[in-house]
């Protein structure tokens, strides 16, 4: 047990997470110092408060290591290059996130936490797993990358019998003895390698999920660098590999058969080799994508004893966050569906996947990405693509290069109109019966303060090109 008592803590960042941090750990008597290189009015703001409570706080210089610092609490989003870590390093200081500390804050009886990570379908698949939990009666939360900070959820009255806990490949990578009950591992894509330095940094820091698992490790059948990371896990005597699969499951599997969700791995009656859960319908999206992320959630429920009914009623009472394949109206027997969420290629293959023709609209800020594979594996559903934002041309030269026959309309526009004549494009291009789909495949802060804007600023066009045709939204 650390004891943190006069213990003499840096935190990097004076964020929601680094705020969280230090309140609780100067509340355990630490000596805590908050460092962030802004000092704006926001800043300052923050400092303020948090000085009431006895935490020093040095705004504008984020690089150097305050005198006597035992440990870092960082932020997630600090790159581990940063110069303060690197002066840690040299100083044989520790460096740990949030979710670290919080682990190690959890009282003795405290609630199991069941884990879930991915490149895509992390959020949604927590708050799935969380309304099947409460289907089945527990007292639970959807905890970690969103929500009530973690900190503040484990010293919290509250009490828990499990926690859904959504986590980063950040927040991974700062977290080294975390050890949950069971954990999932969705899908991996290259993302956010700007900051791991490299694919198998990235892997590497997803992987460390399952590190001393007890239960269950849940791996997605389709994405054999998951069932890797698995292989490759140091996990508790007895726990297993559990599968998910879009088709039909093998022994110690989850899957579908004949739309069906099937549970092979945790059958409790004897007599039967598979169990049934729901049915494809009851999720919603119904998309394939969307499946699998219902079948990590259920896999990660039963490997916590949950029955099936609760499986079925909790995937039902459950509705995705906004801008993740979001219906938004129908004008002209054309579909209009918003997923400003698809912030990368992966994401944006995944929903593309779920119509079967559609005029897409795409472009923003690409992060390093290449469009080819995305591009070649939806050349079949696209009717149209109107493109907008900075990088709109990578995408433009993936399409020329591997779907010349598609009409692609370049908008050659990044200001916040772009998207009202973006989407009178699309709906010039769409015929009755196809899907209109925002799926940009890139960040949106070229044009938008983040993606939640983009979205709303689909759904407006949307409307006023509704109002216009004078349909129903
Ligand atoms: P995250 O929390 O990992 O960012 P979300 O649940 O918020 O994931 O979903 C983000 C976007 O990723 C969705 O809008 C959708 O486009 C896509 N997506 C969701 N689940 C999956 C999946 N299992 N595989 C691929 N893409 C997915």
């Amino acid at each position: 047990v650390t004891s943190w008592q006069g213990k003499n803590i840096t935190v990097a960042g004076l964020g929601v997470s680094g705020v969280s941090a230090a309140r609780a750990l100067a509340g355990l008597g630490a000596v805590v110092t908050v460092v962030d290189g802004g000092d704006g009015e926001g800043h300052r703001a923050r400092a303020a408060e948090l000085a009431e409570l006895g935490v020093s706080v040095r705004l504008g210089d984020a690089r150097t290591l305050p005198e006597g610092t035992e440990l870092i609490v960082t932020s997630p989003g600090w790159k581990p290059d940063s110069p303060l870590f690197e002066a840690a390093a040299k100083a044989g200081v520790e460096v740990v996130g949030d979710v670290e500390i919080a682990w190690q804050l959890r009282g003795e009886d405290a609630a199991p936490w069941l884990a879930i990570t991915g490149t895509n379908g992390k959020t949604t698949t927590t708050q799935m797993l969380a309304s099947i939990l409460k289907a089945a009666g527990l007292r639970t939360a959807a905890v970690g990358n969103i929500g009530t900070p973690i900190i503040d959820v484990v010293l919290g009255e509250q009490r828990y019998d499990v926690l859904a806990v959504e986590l980063s490949s950040y927040q991974l990578h700062w977290a080294p003895s975390l050890r949950a009950h069971s954990a999932a591992v969705l899908n991996l894509a290259p993302d956010h390698l700007d900051w791991h330095g490299s694919m198998e940094a990235y892997a590497a820091d997803k992987g460390r999920i399952y590190e001393g698992n007890t239960v269950a490790c849940v791996y997605n059948v389709a994405d054999p660098a998951t069932e890797k990371l698995v292989e490759d896990a140091d996990v508790e005597e007895g726990c297993r590999a559990i599968g998910f699969t879009l088709g039909a499951p093998g022994p110690s599997m989850l899957g579908v058969v004949d739309g069906i969700l099937v549970d092979r791995a945790f059958v409790e009656d004897r007599q039967k080799n598979a169990q049934e859960l729901a049915h494809v319908e009851d999720v919603t999206p119904p998309a394939p994508h969307n499946i699998a992320n219902a079948l990590a959630a259920a896999a990660l429920a039963r490997a916590f004893g949950v029955e099936p009914r609760a499986v079925r009623d909790g995937l039902r009472d459950f509705r995705p966050d906004a801008h993740r394949v979001a219906h938004v109206a129908d004008v002209d027997g054309v579909v209009y569906v918003d997923d400003s969420k698809a912030t990368n290629t992966h994401a944006a293959e995944a929903s593309l996947a779920a119509f079967d023709t559609v005029v897409w609209i795409a472009g923003g800020l690409a992060k390093g990405a290449t469009f080819d594979e995305l591009v070649q594996k939806s050349a079949k559903r696209l009717r149209g693509v109107v493109l907008i934002g900075a990088d709109r041309a990578l995408i433009a030269e993936a399409l020329a290069r591997h779907a010349p026959e598609v009409p692609v309309v370049d908008l050659e526009r990044t200001d916040t109109g772009a998207m009202l004549a973006a989407v009178r494009e699309a709906a010039r291009l769409a015929e009755p019966g196809d899907t209109v789909l925002l799926a940009p495949a890139c960040a949106s802060m070229d044009m938008f303060a983040n993606y939640n804007k983009r979205g709303d600023a689909f759904a407006d066009a949307v409307r006023e090109l509704a109002a216009e045709s004078g349909a129903d939204t």
